[in-house]
């Protein structure tokens, strides 16, 4: 271990330091709640990347963990270890909001089927992350309160919608967190904080106390800030749920044996496959440098790289914003003011239900769930469906077929995570269009149901920030993500001399934002 600050440590470290007694998990909780209260601070002069802290149910699971250690019981790997989790996952007695004003005060009565795994493995909560409201969004600007702040400098965005969990990651708040990817808001968040995030298979992980924003779309995944420490945390969240119905009925495929194999740096025999569809044009000079270097880092472990064409990724975004917006007015539906959260009675005598709806949805939802809640009315309703959500549909068939036929010639596809480096807090919130095309390169997944895991492979010469490599696989095959990430990563790391993190500069000083250093 490099440093004697245990929250620099991997979560595979800290695994090892509990085992074997040189801290307690009591110790290794408050050494993360001090970095919270030193640099979380607020949407105006912080990281913010936590919507709630529950210091109180870490400490007590915390001590939970040390005194079953002491008693003898046989204990999960990675019992002990902190974990922040994502708003949008339902935690028993504890708020949950999914960064929405609708939400805003609810406390769950049960658990997510992750967070009842993760709570069964010992696993230690920290709090809820912040996220766009109901995961719309690419830059957590949309939560309704307030954003959170990139730790590689805090006038950026951290990604979205899981931009809280990244950069807890990222500003050593917690080892572990937890995702959910419906167009990319796990890989994207990973790209541009410098951390490493994974979209399992479709059915991977349990959907269960997730808060639905597109059903065909989402999935819960792990992140962290090394491929190894996702593996880890992937094990723990997927498997088989009977409460979920798309839920796979198979094994978690073997992420952490591929992860330590990857590890060794040999992908002699591998194929990979490079998206020219998801390359070029409208991607930042410095993003394009560092994945080229990264492919020739891929060739030098033995790898062979090719280039194949994947011609209807270039209509993902397209049928994505149809097939998004529809399934997301549905699932939004059920926030009518009668059922869940927040209920605004407009004045007068004889209000009617429909008011009730109206005056709730109206003082409820952000500007960008209104949009996509007219978009998908619209784009289901009789007339347009067939014009619409029908040619999306057919779309998504397309795009599955590109992804079919290119894992017949190659093993694993690569390309650039996101066109650009993190972007100004600001600088896209007028424009809904150039926000959504951050997410050109991960939604393709999602449309076809594959994984694919994105991880740091560099900083970007012009703005020194964060760049991210995305790597896709067949559905099902998440271990070959592990493998080749591992090994790329087992790479850098040697020609860095250390975690791209420890480069980060408002993370060496936790400078507030506004405040000169
Ligand atoms: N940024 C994308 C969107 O706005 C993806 C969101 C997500 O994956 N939840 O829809």
């Amino acid at each position: 271990m490099s440093s004697t600050d245990p929250t620099r440590w991997t979560a595979a470290e800290m695994a090892t330091a509990l085992a074997g007694g040189d801290l307690s998990a009591v110790e290794l909780t408050r050494a993360h709640l001090d970095r919270i209260a030193e640099v979380d601070g607020t949407a105006e002069d912080g990281v913010h990347a936590f919507l709630h802290v529950d210091a109180d149910g870490a400490l007590a699971a915390a001590g939970a963990v040390d005194a079953a250690r002491a008693a003898g019981e046989a204990q999960h790997a990675l019992a002990g270890v902190p974990i922040a989790v994502k708003d949008i996952m339902v935690t028993a007695g504890v708020p949950t909001t999914a960064g929405s004003r609708m939400l805003a005060g609810w406390v769950p009565p049960y658990d997510a089927t992750v967070v009842r795994r993760l709570r069964e493995a010992g696993l230690v909560s920290l709090g809820k992350t912040n996220m766009d409201e109901f995961a719309m969004g690419s830059s957590t600007e949309h939560s309704a309160f307030g954003p959170t702040r990139n730790p590689w400098d805090l006038e950026r965005i951290p990604g979205g919608s899981g931009g809280g969990s990244a950069a807890a990651l990222a500003a050593h708040e917690a080892p572990l967190a937890t995702g959910t990817d419906t167009g990319g808001s796990i890989r994207q968040p990973a790209a541009v904080t410098g951390t490493v995030g994974v979209k399992p298979t479709y059915g991977g992980v349990s959907r269960y106390g997730l808060i639905a924003l597109a059903s065909s779309l989402d999935q819960g995944g792990p992140c962290a800030r090394t491929v190894l420490d996702a593996a880890l945390l992937h094990e723990v969240m997927g498997g088989h749920d009977p409460l979920d119905s798309t839920s796979l009925d198979a094994p978690v495929p073997p992420v952490v044996a591929a992860a330590r194999e990857g590890a060794r740096g040999d992908l002699a025999g591998v194929r990979v496959g490079v998206v020219r569809e998801l390359d070029g044009e409208g991607y930042q000079p410095g993003v394009r440098t560092r994945f080229t270097e990264a492919l020739a880092h891929l060739e030098a472990a033995g790898a062979e790289v090719v280039e194949v064409s994947c011609p209807n990724v270039e209509h993902a975004l397209a049928a994505y914003y149809l097939i998004l917006p529809s399934e997301a007015s549905s699932n939004l539906a059920r926030f009518d003011g009668m059922r869940y959260g927040l209920r605004v009675v407009p004045e007068g005598d004889a209000v009617t239900a429909e008011q009730v709806m109206g005056a709730t949805r109206a003082a409820g939802f952000g500007d960008e769930a209104k949009r996509r809640i007219i978009l998908g009315t619209y784009a289901l309703s009789s007339g347009y469906y067939d014009a619409y959500y029908g040619s999306a549909q057919k779309v998504r068939t397309l795009v599955q077929r590109d992804f079919a036929a290119a894992f017949a010639e190659v093993d694993v596809l690569v390309s650039p995570t996101c066109p650009t480096t993190a972007f100004r807090l600001g600088e896209k919130l007028e424009d809904p269009l150039a926000m959504y095309l951050n997410d050109v390169a991960t939604i393709p997944a999602n449309l076809a149901g594959i994984p694919g895991m994105s991880l740091p492979v560099g900083l970007a010469e012009e703005d020194g920030l964060p760049v991210g490599l995305q790597v896709l696989a067949p559905a099902m095959a998440d271990d070959r993500l592990y493998r080749v990430g591992a090994a790329l990563e087992a790479r850098l790391l040697a020609a860095w001399g250390g975690p791209l993190l420890d480069r980060a500069p408002a993370l060496a000083a936790p400078a507030r934002a506004g405040v000169p250093a």
